[in-house]
């Protein structure tokens, strides 16, 4: 019996030796050393070559190292197996961080300032507005850190879910229906949803629109939400004042991408978290002792909700 790690753009080892430790009895294996096929009993997957998934017969189980699953999802090769996703305090606090970090940026008009530096202008800023209101599309595990967050800034929250969320700690909007009313308070727009078939593209010229003019967007989910021709003409226009994009739909963007040099653009490498193995290794090696014994494993992906 033993477990393959696949990830071509990870370091596999840096993976692998953490949860060998922890589970000294199971043979823990990197891709492209897959020993005898049939033995494979549970993969853990990030990027993996076409075809890769199909070749263990036996397989008991997938584990995604990430949050989000929409590239496991979507695979031709993907065997009849339950799907954990990767859930993880830090990755959480990270996306919280990179929320925050980003709306106190646009809040305290630093872009501006920085600017202002460069061309050595000692030059007053007119102070933040009183208060901001940010509105938060998906309050899952990252989502609902970021609220907690931000709200201990003192700004306003709200959140938008599928599903009503009614734990009382931000304002919640649930479903389309609802969703005109919530950006038309979302002075800041923050994305962490995952991607699926109802929410891809679900940042475009009628959503950006419905948001206050000025708005600003925070796109920490996947690049696949946003259309980003909508995006650039909503920023040529002043309806949006500006964009943190941590994710673009393709990465890296062509090197005559609009987002390098767009003076409304920050881009970052879709690194606003990024699983640490070391912090993750217990709730993988759980999951693998589950699947194993037979039992179901933690954060399984329900793969008609896709995510
Ligand atoms: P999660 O716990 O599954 O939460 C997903 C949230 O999105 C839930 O609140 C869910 O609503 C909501 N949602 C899903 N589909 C929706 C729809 N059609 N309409 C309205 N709300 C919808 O996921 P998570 O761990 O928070 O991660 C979310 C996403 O963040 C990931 O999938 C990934 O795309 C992104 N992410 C990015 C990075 C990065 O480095 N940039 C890192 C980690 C994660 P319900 O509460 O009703 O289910």
């Amino acid at each position: 019996m033993s477990v393959i790690i696949i990830a071509l753009d990870r370091e596999q080892e840096a993976w692998r030796r953490p949860i060998q430790n922890l589970l000294p009895d199971i043979e823990i294996l990197t891709w492209p050393d897959i020993g005898d096929p049939g033995a494979v009993e549970i993969a853990i997957v990030h990027k993996a070559e076409p075809g890769a998934l199909g070749g263990f017969p036996n397989l008991k189980a997938l584990i995604g190292m990430w949050a989000g699953v929409e590239h496991i999802l979507e695979r031709p090769d993907l065997p009849e197996v339950p799907i954990a996703r990767m859930v993880d305090p830090l990755i959480a606090r990270d996306i919280g961080h990179y929320v925050a970090l980003h709306t106190l940026m646009h809040f305290r008009s630093m872009p501006r300032i920085f600017a202002n530096q460069r061309e050595r202008r000692w030059k007053h800023v007119q102070p933040p507005p009183l208060n901001l209101t940010v509105g938060i599309l998906g309050l899952g595990t990252v989502g609902k850190i970021s609220a907690r967050m931000l709200r201990d800034l003192g700004f306003g929250v709200l959140g938008w879910t599928r599903t009503l969320n009614d734990s009382g700690e931000v304002r919640c909007y649930a479903g389309r229906d609802a969703l005109k009313e919530f950006l038309s308070a979302a002075e800041v727009c923050v994305c962490t949803l995952p991607l699926t078939v109802e929410t891809e593209g679900i940042l475009n010229a009628t959503t950006l629109g419905a948001l206050p003019r000025g708005a600003y967007l925070i796109n920490a989910g996947r690049g696949g939400h946003v259309v980003e021709e909508d995006l650039l003409a909503a920023l040529d226009t002043g309806q949006l004042a500006g964009a943190t994009l941590d994710v673009l739909r393709d990465e890296p963007p062509p090197h005559d991408s609009p987002f390098w040099g767009h003076p409304k653009v920050t881009i970052t490498p879709h690194n606003a978290a990024d699983p640490r193995p070391n912090s993750v290794a217990g709730a993988v090696a759980d999951n693998i002792r589950r699947a194993l014994a037979g039992e179901p494993m933690l954060n399984l992906v329900d793969r008609a909700r896709g995510y």
